[in-house]
């Protein structure tokens, strides 16, 4: 099997290198080449092109930053794929925006498999990511090549492209609650004069302690806020949880409060500079 991966950012890079291990042949493709040279040394070729990447592929695998990417670069490889080829799309782009993807691989004959991941950098190093995947039957068959080299579990979503996707969204609003969870709680302690170390130790070993805000604690009390993933990438998630949960409104007013008052959150920390660095820095906005 050959893939074409175009986009080698904190994930991209990881799932490369993870199909490369599993004895696929692998062709990358980054905007800034210097992102992908180093896999070469992995065993990966790298293409100077979009369309270089994709002629002789069997699966196309974008994870690029957001949809207007993906767009941009589906516009070169949906001309270019070779016949029969399938478009595994895993970036998080919404549920409108699998829609519109999906019309655009269709414009081409294309078959697009709705495909985004639950999991870091670290699950994308070590190929144990959890796929979603959403779309026709017979291109997901096709794909599980790839989705065992870059996953430990694969969940079946439905048939229409999109649902994936909403799972993704749901599954981020978890993430982003709980990192603002536990932003709050860090915050307060420090404000009130407690060692907010000690409310990690209070929560560990109860129901409501989860090995995520230990993790994401941790780091928001050393104020160590090496990316896996950034600020900006969970603001833009939010802004697609917005808009999905309002269409699927039509209309009528959604309760939305929580979501907002995330993406204010979010928002906040990456105009105090954090936009790069982890979610963690999200306590960065409960701070005076
Ligand atoms: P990232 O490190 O910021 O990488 C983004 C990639 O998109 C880079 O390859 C970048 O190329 C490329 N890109 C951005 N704009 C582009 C454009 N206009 N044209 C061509 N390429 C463009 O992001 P990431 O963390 O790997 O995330 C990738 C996707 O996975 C996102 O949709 C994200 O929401 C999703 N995701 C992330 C995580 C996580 O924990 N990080 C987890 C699950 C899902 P350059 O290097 O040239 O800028």
């Amino acid at each position: 099997m050959k893939v074409a991966l175009l986009g080698t950012g904190t994930m991209g890079a990881g799932m490369a290198r993870s199909l490369l291990r599993a004895g696929i042949d692998v062709t990358v493709w980054n905007r800034h080449s210097e992102k992908a040279k180093p896999l070469e040394s992995d065993g990966a070729t790298v293409a100077e092109s979009v369309s270089d990447a994709v002629r002789e592929a069997d699966v196309v695998l974008t994870m690029l930053f957001d949809e207007a990417a993906v767009t941009e670069v589906a516009v070169e490889f949906l001309a270019n794929m070779a016949p029969d080829a399938v478009w595994m799309q895993c970036a998080t782009v919404g549920v409108a925006g699998v829609g519109r993807l999906q019309a655009r691989a269709a414009e081409h004959g294309v078959s697009m498999v709705d495909a985004p991941v639950v999991g870091t950098k670290k699950p994308a190093d070590e190929g144990t990511l959890v796929v979603l995947v959403s779309g026709e039957a017979a291109s997901i068959r096709s794909l599980a090549p790839v989705l065992d080299a870059i996953g430990s579990k694969t969940v079946e979503v439905g048939d229409a492209p999109g649902s994936a996707s909403a799972l993704k969204l749901a599954c981020n609003a978890w993430v982003a609650s709980l990192t603002a969870a536990t932003a709050q709680s860090v915050e307060m302690c420090r404000l009130l004069g407690v060692d907010p170390a000690l409310f990690l130790h209070a929560i560990d070993g109860g129901p409501s302690n989860t090995p995520y805000a230990q993790l994401k604690g941790g780091m928001m009390i050393d104020d160590d806020f090496t990316a896996s993933f950034a600020v900006d990438g969970l603001a833009k998630d939010l802004g697609l949880m917005l808009e999905a949960v309002q269409d699927a409104r039509s209309g009528s007013e959604a309760p939305t409060e929580m979501l907002q008052a995330l993406a204010g959150l979010f928002g906040r920390a990456s105009a105090l500079g954090h936009g790069s660095d982890d979610i963690a820095a999200v306590v960065t906005a409960f701070r005076p």
